[in-house]
């Protein structure tokens, strides 16, 4: 139960909301603000008041509870109002996150400190809103207008440092924080009350060209995305109309976008990926302990999953085939840190300790404490099984051993293992130290140990972990390797690669499923291809233009051309010879070509990946449509402010 509690300390009143676990904005706790606020106005005894969190956070956002119901009073706006008409300045002490509604509160404050380890941010665009209760006013009138843009329009908080330097606060505690709040409360207490935010006049503004400018990269940095330009025009309603019709403006324009389309995609898609790595089934198991990961194959996967590792605290040892590639794994973990170092991601004495922390071996018996095994190895089961049957010999009986296949039956790979139950799939999306999805697969005989210890792996490596059964592809790439099916039907039919990728980037995209192809190059698909010739169905479509693709030697980007030809800085261009060859094949076949709009395109796609959604359900390998949904936009470019294919398919 929220409670908002008063007590005196000399002429320092300190307002304490209690609401676990994020103090969100509930109404008992704006009804608990408004009773504190009159009794301190009250209380000639009162100089000042200090507002505070109890627990890991100052208030971290709205209850999620009331959303969708009609709004109670007191509603925020008003309390804000409240809190910025108080004659007895009020300090807002700040720990943990000041998130959305929570920093709307603060800067109704008159003061804000912030202890060092504190977030501050307005993230409602990540939900598809904008700030609903004076954000885009009263931050332009506290910090530049180009920072205000940035912190709403990326939706991205900032730290207490960085929050310090642009004026967000108005210093940094060290020690207690309510220690610091009272010290600073003792420095301004004497001094009249500052004039409240609204009040002020913009801290600067923009010329029109600078806004034009201004517009043109949050349309571009959105991608399709409306809530950010949205708040960059709230922002210049408020400093050019002036507060007052600002707040309205803002208001109008919150309450529009909450009913959108794309803050209910967003809403959903905010949710699903924090129930979907939630398993009734493994409530009450406790994994294993976990400090020692091995990884066998240091290669693009292995040195990912390794750096990956290292980063989230563990020991990591890379198994390899020779001394080369031990070095090269090695040197790859190194080159991924240095990256990190570069960025100014971990210091230096960190970079030091993790690379302390890597060893490589050619030695399976060097993995005698690893607690966790991942093999990325070749993609082959007579090498995978090879890998599992040295993994049973040398780890020790409690180890989970985890195969990052892409698409071989992980229950076959198991039969190596003396235990099975201990064998599950991890399966890490490129860069693995980088994409935060992982499906993780629960074999036929894996147990309940193995698969919790498996997503306490990832939440410490900070994954979005999504439990898949097993089959070919598991949930992505099946449904991948199902709509690009129907995209190389499309090509023969009277589509032309570039079409199908402008259609998929003006959908929202990043890219197009070719030009994806490219990158990744196209001849490891055309290796698989032929390996499984002899297993396809005769009766079958097939489309053979990425066969004629790779026999031409066009293996994608890496050697200029593939789908496309690259000029010499990598811009993709629509190559003529593509062109011919594709309407060459549909005129072999005896196919009609006929136009596709953008919206066919689309509806195509999304068909595929439902049809194929909708298989994967039936057969128990996706949990909920939700799951889907995550996979598909975390590790496959689905534009996130859709939803997903299952929830945009559902809500038509
Ligand atoms: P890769 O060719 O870059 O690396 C494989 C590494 O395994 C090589 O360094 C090789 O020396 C090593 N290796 C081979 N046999 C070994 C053995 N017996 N013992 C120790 N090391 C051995 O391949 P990759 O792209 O990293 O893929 C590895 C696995 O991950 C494959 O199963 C692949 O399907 C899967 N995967 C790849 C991606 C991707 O985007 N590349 C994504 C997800 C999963």
């Amino acid at each position: 139960m929220a409670t908002v509690t008063l007590t005196l300390a000399d002429d320092v009143a300190v307002i304490t909301i209690n609401n676990p676990p994020i103090n969100a904005t509930s109404h008992s706790v704006r009804a608990g603000l408004v009773d504190a606020l009159d009794k301190i106005e009250k209380d000639a005894a009162i100089k000042a008041a200090i507002l505070i969190c109890d627990g890991k956070t100052f208030i971290a956002g709205a209850d999620v509870s009331e959303f969708g119901q009609p709004p109670k009073n007191p509603i925020l706006p008003d309390v804000i109002k409240r809190l910025e008409a108080s004659t007895k300045p009020i300090i807002a002490a700040i720990h943990g996150h000041a998130l959305g509604g929570g920093l709307e509160v603060a800067l109704g404050c008159h003061y804000r400190i912030a202890d060092t380890s504190a977030k501050l941010g307005l993230p409602e665009v990540n939900l598809g809103l904008i700030p609903g209760a004076g954000g885009t006013v009263r931050l332009p009138r506290l910090i530049s207008t180009e920072n205000a843009i940035s912190l709403i329009t990326g939706g991205k908080p900032v730290s207490a440092s960085a929050a310090n330097d642009m004026g967000l606060i108005d210093a940094i505690a060290h020690g207690e924080l309510i220690d610091a709040a009272k010290d600073f409360a003792k420095t301004i207490i004497d001094q009249p009350c500052p004039t409240p935010l609204v009040d002020r006049a913009p801290v600067d503004t923009l010329s029109d060209d600078q806004w034009q400018e201004t517009f043109a990269a949050v349309t571009k940095k959105a991608r399709g995305q409306i809530a950010p330009q949205i708040a960059a025009t709230a922002i210049r309603t408020g400093i050019e109309q002036g507060a007052e019709a600002g707040l309205l403006h803002e208001r109008e324009k919150f309450v529009e976008l909450r009913d959108s389309d794309q803050s209910k995609a967003l809403r959903h898609i905010f949710f699903a990926e924090r129930s979907v790595g939630k398993l009734p089934d493994l409530d009450g198991v406790k994994p294993n302990t976990l400090s020692e990961i091995g990884v066998i194959g240091g290669g693009i996967m292995g040195a990912g999953i390794a750096t990956a590792s290292l980063l989230a605290g563990f020991k990591v040892k890379i198994i390899e085939r020779n001394e080369d590639a031990c070095a090269t794994g090695h040197a790859t973990v190194e080159k991924h840190l240095t990256g990190s170092l570069k960025r100014g991601l971990i210091s230096q004495e960190r970079f030091d300790s993790l690379m302390a922390s890597l060893s490589t071996s050619m030695d399976y018996a060097d993995l005698g404490n690893a607690d966790l095994v991942v093999e990325a190895v070749f993609e082959d089961m007579s090498v995978k099984h090879d890998v599992f049957g040295k993994l049973s010999l040398y780890c020790k009986p409690t180890a989970v051993l985890a195969s990052n296949t892409s698409y071989l039956d992980i229950n076959e790979i198991a039969v190596k293992c003396v235990n099975p139950a201990r064998v599950i799939g991890l399966h890490f999306f490129s860069p693995a130290h980088i994409m935060k999805l992982l499906e993780i697969v629960r074999t036929d005989k894996a147990d309940a140990q193995s698969l919790a210890t498996a997503f306490a792996f990832a939440r410490k490596l900070g994954k979005i972990a999504v439990p898949c059964g097993v089959c070919d592809g598991f949930i992505g790439n099946r449904i991948m390797s199902a709509y690009r099916k129907h995209c190389e039907y499309m090509l023969e039919d009277g589509a032309l690669p570039h079409q199908i990728d402008d259609a998929m980037v003006a959908f929202g995209f990043p890219m197009g499923l070719f030009a994806m192809q490219d990158m990744a190059g196209l001849e490891i698909s055309w290796a698989t291809r032929k390996r499984l010739a002899p297993f396809r169905d005769p009766s079958e479509r097939y489309v053979a233009l990425g066969d004629y693709l790779c026999e031409m030697e066009r293996f994608g980007k890496k050697n200029g051309l593939g789908w496309y030809r690259y000029d010499e800085t990598g811009k993709a261009q629509p190559d003529a010879d593509v062109d011919a060859l594709v309407i060459a094949d549909s005129a072999k076949k005896g196919i009609t070509r006929r136009n596709f709009t953008h919206d066919e395109i689309i509806e195509t796609i999304l068909s595929a990946m439902r049809n194929e959604g909708d298989k994967i359900l039936a057969e128990g390998i996706a949990n909920s449509p939700d799951a889907i949904d995550v996979v598909m936009i975390n590790g496959y470019g689905f534009p996130r402010h859709k939803g997903g294919p299952m929830f945009l398919t559902r809500s038509k």
